[in-house]
């Protein structure tokens, strides 16, 4: 895979993928910019080589062919221009590939920065459709893909597009290298005692990736709704919490494998238990084994916390994805920033992996500690699960 330093780029027209797809508030105020920030590399790198620059970007899930504001990168744009600190404006297109967009890329200047809009405002991005992908190609020179948190989707401007250029014409930007890179590295060649942590809702999104970590891993931690399903699968009463019954056999092989290598399995102690799903509930700490019927775990507890601190006393690699609690509600969120002070404590390497758990180390003030903060949460999973992401292989091909 070339990166953008591999191939020569002096005074083109230059397109970059990026991931654009920021959290915003009730209000449409940016929460966190780390993607934007992620792309300034690559970005900044081209304009230094007098390029003119073609950014496009996917904003969650518009409807194809409605224009509303709420999925409009403006928002996007303004912080970029806010980041980048150019003396120009930075221009957003009207449209993706419609006259606003053609006419804005063909009067672009060097050292000029052009925003397409939404790209799934064309119903042609999410097909991976080639005549969308040959329109999008027709008004560069380059393709740049620093898109790593979409680079696990078989889109128009992730594959299709890719594969239209000769390989020297095609590139990956800054930050997708450096993520592939760290997480490759990392994965294959750890320092150990090497820590997997665990959480989230549900066992069956990281199933396949909790299987690919028992081979690599000296201890996995699980915490988060998925942890139920073990605490279960052992023969516990978990009351009303989540559970995926489907996976308590699973489960039980989960932990059978870890036990027959020697990798160390750790289930929370004592989780905080509510009647219902909600923070206006008088809520209690209970051990695992003593959740009342009809009430539910909705975060670890305080000595599932210090039992997990020790756990990763002497890590020297710790992988973190997933939170261990409904961190979205104060009440249910000490268990996550608690896991999250515990791991940026850490002296080894510190990798944290997906948007919720980034959220979390952001909310706990810890993302300067970590090692590094994958901008790509299902990119980064795949990545673990040891699955080839299409973006990937469409610059590779
Ligand atoms: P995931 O997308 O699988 O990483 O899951 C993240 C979500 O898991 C967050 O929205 C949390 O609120 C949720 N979560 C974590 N712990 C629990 C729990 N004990 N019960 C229900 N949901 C949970």
């Amino acid at each position: 895979m070339n990166t953008l330093k591999d191939i020569n780029i002096d005074n083109k027209t230059v397109f970059i993928r990026c991931d654009f797809n920021v959290p915003k508030d009730d209000d449409g105020n940016i929460t966190d910019d780390r993607r934007i920030r992620g792309a300034l590399q690559s970005i900044r790198y081209c304009l230094d080589r007098d390029c003119k620059v073609i950014l496009a970007s996917h904003y969650e899930r518009p409807e194809p062919g409605v224009y509303e504001e709420k999925y409009s990168l403006k928002a996007v744009v303004t912080r970029l221009h806010t980041l980048l600190k150019l003396a120009s404006d930075i221009q957003l297109a009207s449209d993706v590939v419609g006259e606003d967009a053609q006419s804005k890329a063909k009067n672009l200047q060097a050292g000029e920065v052009l925003v397409l809009e939404n790209l799934r405002y064309e119903a042609g991005e999410t097909q991976n459709d080639s005549a969308f992908a040959k329109e999008l190609a027709s008004m560069v020179d380059v393709y740049i893909n620093d898109a790593f948190g979409a680079c696990h989707r078989a889109h128009a401007s992730i594959d299709a597009m890719a594969r239209l250029f000769p390989k020297e014409q095609r590139a990956a930007g800054f930050l997708l290298n450096k993520e592939v890179n760290f997480f490759e590295k990392t994965l294959a060649n750890p320092i150990r005692p090497f820590v997997a942590v665990v959480g989230g809702s549900k066992v069956s999104g990281k199933l396949e990736a909790l299987r690919q970590l028992l081979d690599k891993v000296d201890k996995v931690i699980i915490g988060g709704g998925m942890a139920f399903t073990f605490l279960k699968a052992k023969g516990y009463e978990i009351g009303n919490s989540l559970v995926e019954d489907d996976l308590l056999d699973e489960a039980r092989t989960i932990m059978i494998k870890a036990r027959k290598k020697g990798v160390k399995f750790y289930l929370p102690v004592d989780v905080i238990v509510a009647p219902e799903f909600s923070d206006t509930v008088p809520a209690k700490y209970v051990a695992s084994q003593e959740i009342p019927e009809g009430w539910m775990g909705l975060d670890i507890g305080p000595a599932s916390s210090r039992l997990f601190r020790t756990v990763l006393g002497d890590a020297q690699t710790i992988i973190w994805n997933g939170p261990m609690g409904v961190y979205e509600m104060d009440k249910y969120a000490k268990g996550s920033s608690k896991m999250s002070h515990n791991i940026a404590d850490s002296n080894g390497t510190t990798i944290v992996g997906g948007g919720d758990t980034a959220d979390v180390a952001l909310r706990a003030g810890d993302v300067e500690e970590m090692t590094f903060v994958s901008t790509g949460g299902g990119a980064s999973l795949n990545l673990i699960e040891g699955k080839k992401l299409p973006g990937i292989e469409a610059l590779k091909a």
